[in-house]
């Protein structure tokens, strides 16, 4: 039987109907709209996009978005200087800086300089604690919220599932497993040291694939019924020179198995810009409390 397909770009459009609703509100009660500024470093093909994706984004749902594209050879004190300048500004509430930044730059000194109440990509130390910790207050990293939002739309219950993250970056896997921790799943983080890692696979009820290699993930490794969440994006060559996106699981092999499965693409990814913009609204609503 063919699994469910848990379509991310349907939910995204909601999410995002939900929040240009929050923003008309928001506007109407604080005679202000939220702001969300993009840093971009250089000229990465793939970077520009995003950034500029994550501005028009932010301006379609009433947002005041605004893009920083500063040149390749932009200093680490140049780059801290205008991020203090962001810090700073009152109609800010959400500083995002797009990652990878230049070898000559420390990418995480920059990063822990955003203020953490701006930190809407959530990878500042304060934000990754208090999710560690299992404290309210936090903004969270927008893929692993989006992926938790994909596995609601699942209907599956958490509490008491096994839940697998394959992968344990900063970004996904650590604060995915901290996100199912905190739904009552019985969560396994596995990564390239894991041994047996199809086994462990296999005993997901919930599978996230956070990898970065991709079709890894064999349709043999999934547990049938199981909910399977592919973050992975992978650019791989076709015969005519052109490339095709996947993620790490093999899809037509894993669709066959899983109960319910997100497509690469139109699973995750719409779903992170989408919860970007959910948490600079909720960055800019904690900002206006805390007046
Ligand atoms: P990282 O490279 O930072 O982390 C990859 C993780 O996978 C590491 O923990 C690594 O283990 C583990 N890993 C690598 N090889 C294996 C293996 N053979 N077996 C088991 N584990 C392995 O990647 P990210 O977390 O940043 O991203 C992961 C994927 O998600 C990428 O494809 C990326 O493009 C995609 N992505 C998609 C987003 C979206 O919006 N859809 C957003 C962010 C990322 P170890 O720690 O031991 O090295």
């Amino acid at each position: 039987m063919s699994a469910r397909i848990l379509d991310g770009k349907t939910l995204a459009e909601s999410v995002r109907a939900e929040v240009r609703a929050g923003v008309e509100a928001f506007r109407a009660k604080h005679r202000r709209v939220p702001g969300l500024d993009v840093v971009l470093v250089g000229d990465n093909p793939a970077s520009v996009i995003y950034t500029r994706n994550k501005e028009k984004a932010s301006n379609q749902v009433g947002m005041r978005g605004k893009l920083h594209a500063l040149s390749p050879s932009t200093g680490e004190e140049e780059l801290t200087a205008l991020v203090d300048r962001l810090n700073a500004d009152e109609a800010i509430d959400g500083i995002l800086v797009q990652l990878p930044l230049p070898k000559s730059v420390n990418a995480e000194r920059v990063l822990d300089r955003i203020h953490p109440r701006k930190d809407v990509d959530g990878f500042h130390p304060v934000n990754a604690g208090l999710l560690a910790l299992g404290r309210s207050g936090a903004l969270v990293a927008c893929t692993p919220t989006g992926c938790m939002r994909l596995i609601e739309l699942a209907d599956v219950t958490l509490t008491g599932a096994n839940a697998v993250v394959v992968g344990r970056s900063n970004i996904v896997g650590k604060p995915m497993a901290q996100l199912l921790l905190g739904a009552n799943a019985t969560v396994t983080v596995a990564h390239s040291r894991t041994r047996d890692l199809a086994g462990t696979c296999r005993r997901a009820d919930v599978l996230v694939a956070a990898v970065g290699k991709a079709e890894m993930i064999r349709g043999d490794w999934i547990k049938p019924g199981a909910v399977v969440i592919d973050v992975g994006q992978n650019s791989v060559p076709l015969a005519d020179g052109k490339t095709k996106l996947v993620g790490d699981v093999a899809f037509d092999e894993a669709k066959e198995v899983a109960g319910a499965i997100t497509p690469v693409p139109g699973g995750v990814g719409p779903m992170t810009i989408a919860m970007l913009l959910a948490n600079t609204l909720e960055a800019a609503r904690r900002r206006e409390e805390a007046r």
